[in-house]
């Protein structure tokens, strides 16, 4: 589908990963070397330290976001964290559906898409996360796979301005290993196609690839029409490869 390229937007995913002092030093770090870059950066840490990097990042143009909310409004629920609280740290972006939390909290799509449907209410820009295992593709299923949790993880009240969807192939995360382009592409393409049939402004959703992205291959990932941007795991824990794969994001 023709559409005027988005400004990309590179989200880092630090997972449970960082204490305070390693936290703060990560955060500045991004800031310093942030000027300049070609993206709109996110980062979204542990929920331990959102309060010390939200201060660290404070007054620059780099949006904070949470890696899970629940469902539900503010009450009982321990351990859990209100999409209202993310927001009153300051976040503006919330991962929901990552392929981590639905294997290994059993998250299916009805609950994903609660949480974006929270997250959405709370002020929330959601990224809702969906992709195929590597039975799935190895059984030709992805682009079903995928047409499937989109169809049921986004939330009636999506819409271009704040929801984001991205592609994160489960085979492909942590692994080293990456579809090809044209694979990458023919998903793309398919939710768009799915969205178009939806949404009005299927045109102006923010389509994400995730899954070893790297500063070796950011540059050919994010040079393909419809990838609109990166949501990155592990090399968002480097200033330096962070950053230089948001710099690979020129328009
Ligand atoms: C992720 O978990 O969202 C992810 C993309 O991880 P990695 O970049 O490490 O594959």
């Amino acid at each position: 589908m023709d559409k005027t390229r988005s400004r990309r937007l590179i989200a880092g995913n630090w997972k449970m990963n960082g204490l305070r002092a390693e936290g703060l030093a990560l955060a500045r770090a991004i800031r310093a070397g942030a000027a300049g870059v070609p993206a709109d950066l996110l980062v979204c840490p542990p929920a331990t330290l959102l309060g010390t990097v939200g201060a660290a990042i404070g007054g620059s143009t780099i949006a904070l976001g949470g890696q899970d909310c629940h469902a539900a409004g503010p009450g009982a629920h321990t351990g859990d964290i209100a999409a209202a609280m993310l927001a009153d740290l300051g976040c503006r972006y919330v991962i929901v559906g990552h392929s981590e939390r639905r294997a290994d909290h059993g998250e299916s799509d009805a609950m994903v898409q609660a949480k974006a449907a929270a997250g959405l209410a709370a002020g929330l820009i959601a990224i809702v996360c969906l992709g195929e295992t590597e039975a799935e593709r190895d059984r030709g299923e992805a682009l079903a796979v995928v047409a499937r949790q989109l169809a049921g993880s986004l939330p009636v009240k999506a819409s271009a301005a704040n929801t984001v969807v991205a592609y994160e192939p489960v085979w492909a995360i942590g692994t080293g290993r990456t579809p090809s382009s044209a694979d990458i592409l023919a998903v793309h393409g398919h939710l768009r196609r799915e969205l178009a049939g939806r949404f009005s402004d299927a045109a102006g959703f923010r389509l994400l690839y995730g899954g070893s992205v790297k500063p070796g291959n950011a540059r050919e990932i994010l040079a393909l029409p419809d990838v609109d941007g990166a949501l990155v795991g592990g090399a968002s824990l480097k200033a330096e490869d962070f950053l230089a794969i948001a710099r690979f994001s020129a328009p």
